[in-house]
């Protein structure tokens, strides 16, 4: 394998300011089929008990443009059972140890898809899109939903910056 393919395969296909940015018609037009979101910080704030109407509208949206949509979360999802029901008729997995594939896989059989038919969309570098890629799914990195964030998370965004920054050089 040639260097620049390996490491590819450690960088996002995208990266989006935010959820709001997806194009749907896009999206379909390179055959994607379904989408799967990381929740904390991705739909949005880390442990938010519902999300915000916008959020619930662009999952809407999305869906009737087609798409499949679905969560993976690697919360325990103990205290989240408030979100869990805003959620209805949206398949969500918690504790799926991204970046393992385990969890991918059993949310892509839930929902009917190949990993080449699905897209991640996740706020972390190190979670989200190493374990999709891992699978050869799409990854689409977004910032993070709250920008507040306690110390030890800066520091794995610093960390995450810095190796997208390596990109250049090794791909
Ligand atoms: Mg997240």
């Amino acid at each position: 394998m040639r260097r620049s393919a390996r490491f590819a395969r450690l960088f996002p296909d995208e990266e989006l300011a935010s959820i709001f940015e997806l194009d749907p018609s896009r999206l379909k037009a390179a055959g994607k089929r379904g989408i799967i979101f990381d929740l904390d910080n991705t739909l949005g704030p880390r442990g938010a008990q519902e999300l915000d109407g916008a959020v619930l509208e662009l999952l809407d949206r999305l869906r009737a443009k087609g798409l499949l949509i679905g969560i993976l979360s690697n919360d325990e999802g103990l205290t989240r059972g408030g979100l869990r029901a805003g959620l209805e008729g949206y398949p969500i997995y918690f504790d799926a140890r991204k970046p393992r594939r385990q969890g991918f896989r059993q949310l892509l059989r839930e929902m009917a898809l190949k990993p080449e038919e699905a897209v991640m969309v996740g706020d972390n570098l190190f979670t989200d899109i190493w374990g999709a890629k891992r699978l050869g799914l799409y990854a689409i990195l977004v910032s993070p939903f709250d920008p507040r964030e306690p110390f030890h998370i800066r520091l794995v965004r610093l960390a995450a910056r810095m190796i997208l920054s390596l990109r250049r050089l090794l791909v």
